[in-house]
This record gives structure tokens, sequence and C-alpha cells, in this order.
């Protein structure tokens, strides 16, 4: 039986103060039990102290991106050393945003990948389609050619332990939220193709979250599907309300 990962990616929002006190009462709110984990993934300067507000309780902090060199010549970035060495246990890796503003790639998702794993990092590697892409039919396509690629020379223990986002690009932001048969149709391919990849064991351990608009009043509905595992989360992730009401459906 798989958990329910609830994973807050709040982008760039909130000053540090507001971060902190965030986690002290999620941290101090969140159910410590083994079907829900709960992550939230920060901007990169509230890192140290989210580690530390998080210190004891069941929540994990994140971060929701990262180089995939361990360090060198590369102003402005930061290293799998470095978010390791903080205590953060999670990163966000070619969501749609970074993929769209910042120039990720397939290719560089897998180097991302692989440098999370070398630093013992979780990635949430994020895929999905455009709308244009699913007016064409062509979303199944989509999808499986970055979930492909972001596993490449993965060890199938590598590949179990990935939490894959499945994020269609018109529900991110939008408020439009995939219908939860929509999702959970996505997901399953994603997980009959990670079976391809590796064996229907490993595949059936992987965590599949369902992101794009999730909030208190879908979550239910979408977490009740057979291969969604849980939820990325931007914006119902900036409020504590909601952002519980969500760890609750987890649980
Ligand atoms: C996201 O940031 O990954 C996301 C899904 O955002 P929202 O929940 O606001 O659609």
């Amino acid at each position: 039986m798989r958990k329910n990962v609830i994973a807050g990616n709040w982008k760039m929002n909130k000053t540090l103060s507001e971060a902190n006190q965030f986690v002290e009462e999620v941290a101090a709110k969140a159910p410590s039990n083994e079907q829900v984990e709960v992550i939230v993934c920060a901007p990169f300067p509230f890192l140290a102290s989210l580690v530390e507000k998080a210190k004891g309780s069941s929540v994990k902090i994140g971060a929701q991106n990262m180089h995939y060199e361990d360090n060198g010549a590369f102003t402005g970035e930061v290293s799998p050393v470095m978010l390791n060495d903080l205590g953060v246990t999670h990163v966000v890796i070619g969501h749609s945003e970074r993929r769209e503003y910042f120039a990720e790639t397939s290719e560089t998702v897998n180097k991302k990948t692989h440098a999370a794993f070398s630093h013992d990092l979780t990635p949430i590697v994020c895929v999905g389609e455009t709308l244009e892409q699913r007016e064409a039919n062509e979303t199944m396509n989509h999808v499986e050619s970055q979930v492909r690629k972001a596993l490449e020379g993965l060890s199938d223990e590598q590949v179990a332990d990935t939490i894959i986002a499945y994020e269609p690009i018109w529900a991110i932001g939008t408020g439009k939220t995939a219908t939860s048969d929509q999702a959970n149709e996505v997901c399953t391919h994603i997980r009959n193709v990670i079976k391809d990849v590796t064996s229907n064991e490993t595949a059936e351990k992987v965590i599949i979250q369902y992101g794009g608009s999730v909030k208190p009043a879908n979550v239910d509905e979408l977490l009740a599907k057979s291969d969604i595992d849980g939820a990325l989360v931007g914006g119902a992730s900036l409020e504590t309300a909601s952002f519980l009401k969500l760890v609750e459906a987890g649980t």
C-alpha cells in the first residue's frame, strides 16, 4: 500500500518570517502517521531555517530546483551537496515553470535526478502536457517520453524511490483541475511506462502525485483514484489552513 505524499510548492512567495511561522504551525499540527508524508518545498534562502523549524516533526523540507553539478563556476546556482548539507530531503526537478522560463530540458532533468540520488535527496520529477498537446491527443506520448528520459540510467531501486508529479500545464495556477478520471488515466499510463522500464514490483512502489489547482474541495476525489498517491500543490499550499486540510485528506 503506497502512502500519500502531500508536497507544497511555494514557488517565489513568502518572507522568511512568514515561512518560519508556516512551518512551525504545520510541524505542530501535521500528523505523524505512516499513511501521509508532508513536504514543504521552499525558496533557497529559507531552507536552513525551515529545516530547524521542522526538526522533531514529520514535516520534510524540499527545494524547488538545483544544479546537477556538485560545485564549480555556476554563478547563482545551488548544488545538491549544499541542499543535503542543510538537511533538505527532497527536491523538485523539471517543474513546468522551470522548463518554460529557465530552459530546463529532459536531459538536464535526467542529470538532476541522478545528482539527487548521489546526494541522498529524493527527486520529485514533474511531467505534464500543454493544452495544445492535450487537444492534439499527444498527452500520453509526451508524458511517456518525459518519464522515460527522466528515469534513464537509474537503478530499479532509485526508480522506486523517485516521486513523479503529473502536472498538466493547463491546470497549474489556472483554477482548472483535471478531472480525477483524466488525472488518473495519465498516472496509470506513467505507472505502466515505469513497469516497462523496470518491473511490475518496482512500478507499484513509485509515488505518483497529481498537481494542478489541487485544493481542499477537490483533493478527496483525486486521492481516491487508484494511481494517484498524493499531490504537488502550489496556490493552496500558501495558507496553513488549506495546506493542513490537504494533509488531512491524505491520512
Ligand atoms: C505547482 O506549483 O506545481 C502547482 C500545481 O500549482 P497550483 O496548485 O497553484 O496549480
